[in-house]
């Protein structure tokens, strides 16, 4: 599925909101934050096409912490030499102490942060930030209060972007439970089990003291809509990225060079480029945005008429603009150039031209005769 871009002069913030946080605690240095590119390791594993995402997400994680003076450092990332898997045949954790441990060498001192760059699979929609939730002490929830704090404001910014889901917690215990926050312990793979472990907290563990070690799951590949913003690079570096830097600098405090003090603007979903409209969602549609496609139904009324599921990919076969409306009004970014692939969520005809639109997963409008779906007047 490929998701349309919406607009391709978009800034790195919108016009829309400017909600700019102020934070007491200003640093001296630096931020230095270790990314990890999850699964690009000998043995890899990971949902559908995981392994894939992680090096372009991980280096636009680092592109973003950049422009915030941040030092950002890779793991695992491709140098060059013979070691075609990265990791020189080590699996996820070691491949992740080993990245650690040369960041270490280099600067001299632990990362203040580690974020390993995930997606999940299956059905459960939401993006959700795991923290330290170790059996035994200094390992436990809380010994180092900055773990928690840290996914806590991650999983709000993002939420407030209105982009994927948060996972909604199944599970119990404790005051602090918070949709997109789960514990080491809550993850299928510990299973809330004594002893069991995640792999990339455990070769991490002896950074308890110095380090907040996190691992950002961006949503769930399973999910249509998720998935199409996962698959958004726009959207991975200009609103994903952003969120997770401002979680981080609202616990950790922010170092610019300049000596401003100001956090960065809450990141806009939806950037819009000079002299377009906002698109104009069907909230009858929206209901499905986190649905997984087996429970889409085929069809919705909605109050501008039935919605048919098309959930396909589809190639635009003449330039066609983007509407805010099935009416041909308000146009939503640039048109759409011949050979675009866009995916075509649901279609519509409109009451009054007859002409049959998709409404996408952004809420724009595309007239389906101009793509290769297989309409017929
Ligand atoms: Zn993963």
């Amino acid at each position: 599925m490929t998701l349309e871009i919406l607009s391709i002069r978009f800034a790195n913030h919108g016009k829309g909101k400017k909600k700019i946080m102020a934070v007491t605690n200003t640093r001296t240095k630096p931020l230095l934050v270790a990314v990890g590119m999850g699964h690009r390791n000998t043995r890899k594993g990971g949902a559908y096409e995981e392994y894939g995402w992680t090096p372009g997400a991980s280096r636009a994680l680092q592109r973003r912490g950049r422009a915030r003076d941040m030092i950002v450092e890779l793991i695992q990332e491709n140098d060059n030499d013979s070691d075609q898997n990265f990791s020189n045949g080590l699996d996820i954790g070691p491949a992740y102490a080993k990245g650690v441990a040369g960041i270490i060498a280099k600067h001299g001192r632990a990362p203040d942060v580690i974020i390993t760059m995930h997606y999940n699979g299956g059905g459960a929609a939401g993006a959700h930030f795991i923290h330290v939730d170790g059996w035994a002490a200094p390992q436990r929830k809380g010994d180092n209060p900055k773990d928690v704090s840290t996914v806590r404001e991650i999983s709000k910014a993002l939420g407030l972007t209105g982009t994927v889901a948060l996972m909604k917690p199944t599970w119990s215990g404790g005051s602090d439970i918070q949709a997109g926050v789960m514990s080491e312990r809550q993850t299928g793979a510990v299973a809330n089990t004594p002893g069991n472990r995640l792999a990339e907290m455990v070769y991490g563990d002896k950074y308890q003291s110095t380090t907040t070690r996190l691992i950002a799951e961006a949503g769930s590949i399973g999910v249509a809509r998720e998935a199409a913003y996962i698959r958004d690079a726009r959207w991975v570096e200009f609103t994903y990225c952003e969120c997770l830097l401002n979680g981080v600098e609202k616990v950790w405090g922010i170092f610019r060079k300049d000596g401003s003090t100001a956090l960065a603007p809450d990141p806009d979903p939806t950037p819009i480029a000079q002299g377009f409209e906002r698109p104009v969602k069907l909230p009858e549609l929206e209901n499905f945005r986190e649905a997984p496609p087996s429970f889409i139904p085929r069809a919705v009324q909605t109050t501008e008429g039935w919605a048919f599921y098309i959930g396909e990919d589809v190639i635009i076969t003449e330039k066609t603009p983007r509407y805010q409306t099935f009416l041909g009004t308000g146009r939503v970014g640039e048109d759409l150039e011949p050979g675009t692939p866009i995916f075509a969520a649901w279609g519509l005809l409109d009451k009054t031209s007859g002409v049959p639109y998709t409404y996408t997963l952004w809420g724009t409008r595309v007239n389906l005769l101009h793509t290769d779906l297989g309409v017929t007047t």
